[in-house]
């Protein structure tokens, strides 16, 4: 079932959503050659605090998960795509990171990632990270009342294919709210014309993840959480929980 926002609601959920962002400019400053994932964690989890809010990260255990998640901070370092859990791995110089954050606040919940590279960046990766926000921005521009999921997958899809990358298979965004994970998915490959129909007070994280190599498939990391690329080849993601609004999509996770 999907529930539709209220406009006060919506400004709430703008709240959280400015809260996620604060964390994740702050956590990308930190990083830096020989920081700790551990440490970039920390940083996230001091601004939840000063915010008064609460981590939908802490303790989350969906069916797949052999353990909570530990941490208030995903952190996927060069072939892991999305989930990674932080570690006292230290950065290295040329690592490309993936941060997904979270925050609840008030009752509703703001989720976004965004992906960058420590140190000196290779042409590719910073190729990569650009496909992975483009695909973004195109899915949030097709994110308006009358279009449908499947439009937003598409354009998604589309920008991401045409770039030669892959498409982590079954994995995507989702509608958000009072909870992390609503109705409906957000796939980020589809068919035009086809899905639900959206309206004026849907609220969705529209989640684009590419690989390098080519290839959708990838496996989970000895600790049951970090999905890492099948072949080796690096991953980025970029996130933003959006609303849809009789005015157009708006970014509640804009930095
Ligand atoms: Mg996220
Ligand atoms: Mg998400």
């Amino acid at each position: 079932m999907v529930e539709l926002k209220t406009d006060v609601s919506i400004e709430a959920m703008y709240e959280a959503g400015q809260v996620v962002a604060r964390a994740l400019t702050a956590a990308q400053k930190a990083a830096d050659v020989g920081v700790s994932l551990l440490e970039l964690d920390e940083v996230a989890h001091d601004v939840l605090r000063e915010a008064g809010a609460t981590s939908p990260f802490l303790g989350y255990r969906p069916s797949f998960a052999p353990t909570p998640f530990p941490a208030v901070l995903c952190v996927s370092v060069n072939d892991a795509i999305v989930h990674g859990i932080p570690t006292p791995y230290r950065l290295r110089d040329g690592d490309l990171v993936s941060i997904d954050f979270g925050a609840e606040l008030g009752g509703w919940v703001g989720d976004s990632a965004l992906s960058f590279v420590v140190g000196t960046p290779r042409p590719a990766d910073l190729r990569l990270i650009e496909t992975a926000e483009r695909a973004l921005a195109a899915g949030i521009e097709a994110a308006v009342v009358g279009n449908r999921i499947g439009d937003i997958a598409h354009a998604i899809g589309t920008v991401c294919r045409a770039a030669g990358y892959g498409i982590p298979d079954g994995f995507g965004g989702h509608g958000i709210g009072r909870r992390m994970h609503e109705d409906p998915g957000v796939p980020n490959e589809g068919r035009p014309g086809r899905g639900m129909r959206l309206r004026h007070g849907m609220a969705l994280a529209i989640e684009p993840m590419v690989i390098a190599g080519g290839i959708d498939t990838f496996h989970p990391a000895p600790d049951g959480w970090t999905l890492k690329t099948d072949d080796g080849s690096r991953a980025a993601h970029a996130e933003h929980t959006v609303a849809i609004t009789d005015a157009g999509p708006r970014i509640l996770t804009a930095r």
